[in-house]
Formats: structure tokens, sequence, C-alpha cells
């Protein structure tokens, strides 16, 4: 079948799929503290609904598959999803809060799962727990070290929040000094209920400042951008490891976006900040073809953040105000 190319020429070959939308840690920019809405079994796509989708998706071009949610990891039948998936042409990978990734090194070695996104906000054990509103530190740094020594190719994701974790960005980079690591700072982003402003984001300037000032601008590589990355990645001198820097809001990177994103509950979104979706699911248990459904919407897709221009005007606060919740989506 032909590739999906939107209006703009880009082609969306990297599908990232949430599997569930609950999750085992309630991390303040993405989960309200009760937890997201517990939805009705039926209203989610069964293992067999989901194969079934990305089998198409596959046979339209797709090569890259993100497993994500909610956790990915307390979904009940993660470990036949994964395996059935692992049998697709296109290279699987996931990103997990890592508190128990542990039960899981077996399954995700046998799918030939490479790479793993970790998410983690901060090294200090109580400031981790209390953004996350569990105590699950110490076994997440285990899982951490665990995954880095089973040759898994690691990508640490910190969002950042100005006033809460901004002072531990050394501190993290300093983490890619004996280990082969990729720390991620992403800009903290306004999704429905999560109480975003301008001034909780920290950005890629003032990352950029704290880092010359403490490692010197001289000391600083600056890497190759891969082909579609959202970040833009450096190294310090002599590191083993790197960091890289996803500023969707002060610096967005639409120009080369690739990337679908398949709902829980069987919808697609042809971008993070779209609230506008396609039910695949409803169509297809009518029977009907969701081949064409899934191109009407990549050629709806807007040239930069679903048309948002400004986070500040009221017509941004207007898109992203009925978007879904971080969780909800699967970052
Ligand atoms: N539970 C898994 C995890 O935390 O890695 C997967 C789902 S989580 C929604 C995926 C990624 O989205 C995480 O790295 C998380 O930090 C990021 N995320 C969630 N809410 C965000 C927000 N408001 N701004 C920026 N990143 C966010
Ligand atoms: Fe859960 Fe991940 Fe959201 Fe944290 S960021 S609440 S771990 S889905």
């Amino acid at each position: 079948m032909e590739e999906l190319k939107d209006t703009f020429g880009r082609t969306h070959d990297y599908l990232r799929i949430s599997l569930l939308e609950r999750c085992n840690l309630r991390c303040t920019y993405c989960m309200p503290e009760e937890g997201v809405q517990l939805r009705d079994k039926s209203e989610f796509m069964t293992q067999e609904e989901l194969l079934h989708i990305t089998k198409l998706f596959v046979s339209m071009g797709i090569k890259k598959i993100r497993l994500t949610g909610g956790e990915p990891l307390i979904k009940k039948n993660f470990s036949s999803i994964i395996q059935e998936l692992s049998a697709l042409p296109v290279e699987l990978t996931l990103t997990t809060n890592a508190v128990l990734l542990d039960r899981f090194i077996t399954d995700l070695k046998a799918a030939n799962v490479q790479k793993l996104n970790i998410s983690l906000d901060s090294l200090n054990e109580a400031r981790f727990n209390a953004i996350s509103r569990r105590k699950d530190f110490k076994k997440i740094m285990a899982n951490i070290n665990l995954a880095v020594k089973e040759g898994f190719d690691v990508k640490l994701n910190v969002v950042l929040m100005k006033g809460v974790n901004d002072a531990e960005i050394i501190d993290f980079i300093q983490l890619s000094k004996n280990q082969k690591i990729n720390i991620r700072f992403i800009e903290f982003m306004p999704f429905n209920g999560n109480e975003w402003d301008w001034s909780t984001t920290v950005s890629y300037q003032s990352i950029m400042a704290q880092v010359n000032q403490h490692f010197g601008e001289e000391n600083l590589v600056t890497e190759t951008a891969k082909p579609n990355s959202t970040s833009k990645n450096f190294r310090i001198k002599g590191y083993q490891g790197d960091f890289g820097i996803i500023s969707t809001i002060t610096n967005p990177f639409c120009d080369t976006c690739n990337r679908i994103r398949l709902t829980a509950d069987g919808r697609i979104k042809n971008c993070l900040f779209s609230a506008t979706e396609t039910d695949l699911l409803s169509a297809l248990r009518k029977g009907e073809e969701i081949a064409p459904l899934i191109r009407q919407n990549i050629l709806k897709k807007q040239e930069k953040r679903a048309g948002i221009d400004s986070f500040e005007s009221e017509a941004g606060k207007e898109i992203f105000s009925q978007n879904r919740s971080m969780t909800t989506i699967g970052g």
C-alpha cells in the first residue's frame, strides 16, 4: 500500500501505540491525583483489534512502533502483545516508568526490543516520590541500572519544571559520564488539566546556559541530528553517554515529524496537540474499511503543533484545553 504522506510532504512511518490509560504512578504533570476515570473494558481495543489495526499500519509503511500508555507494563496481556508484535517487520520500542521492568526483561529480549525510554524526573528520592505521588524511586533506579547492565539502549526522559527539578540538570548529565545512557530533557507541555503555564517551562536556552556555565562551551560537542529526531543532542567531551533537549514549546520540531498515535480506545491522532481524532475502533467494529480513514486523518495534519501558534493566545489555549491528558494519549 502507498505510504502515509501528509500535505506537507512528511511521510509517517512511526506509530506510537498507547496500550492503556491507567498507570501505577501519578506524575503531577501527567495524571490527576485520583488517576483517570475508569471506563468500560469494551471501550478499548482487544488484543486482536490492536493487532489488526497495527498490521494495517505496517502495510501502509510504518517501520517503527513504540508502546506507551499510561504504563504499558501494567497491561495484563503485555507479554503476549509484545510477542505478537515482534513478528511484524518493524523496530519495536517501549516507553515505561520502569517500576515493573525487572519482570519483563526476558519478554523484551525475546521480542528483540533493544531501545527503552524510561521516565525519571528526579535523582532525589523524596522529590521523585513527590512528583510521582508514589514511593517507587529505589525500585526504578535499580531497574534503570538493570536495563543498562542487560545491554538495552536506555534513554532517560526528564520533564523539567521550573522550581521543581531544574536544579538537577547537571546531576542528570553527570549520569552519562560513565554509562552509555542518553538523558533527554523534555519541556513541560500543556495538556487538559495539568495546570501548565509559561512560568513552569524550562526553556532550551536556560538549559544550555546552565550547561555552558558548568562544563564550559569548549567541552560541549554537538552531535549530528538523526533524521526525524525530536531532540538536539550534545555530549560532554570524554563522557560515554550524551544528553538531548526536546523543546516542543520553545523550539518545535514539526518540520520532520513522522509520528502518528493510536490511543488505547482505538482512535488516531496525527499530532500530540491535536484534539481532532479519528475513531478507527468503532469503524472496525461496524465492518467498515479503516485504511481510508487513516489516510484522511493524515491529510488533515497541520503544519505545526495542530495549529497552535502560541500557547498563550486564546486560540492556542482553546485547542490544547480540548485535548486529552497525556496519559490517555500516550506520550
Ligand atoms: N508511563 C510511561 C512513562 O512515564 O514513561 C509511558 C507514558 S508517559 C505519558 C510518556 C512520556 O510522556 C513520559 O516520558 C512523560 O514524562 C511524558 N509526559 C507526560 N506528561 C507530560 C507533559 N505534560 N509534558 C511533557 N512530557 C510529558
Ligand atoms: Fe504514569 Fe508515565 Fe504519566 Fe507518570 S508520565 S503518570 S508514569 S503515564
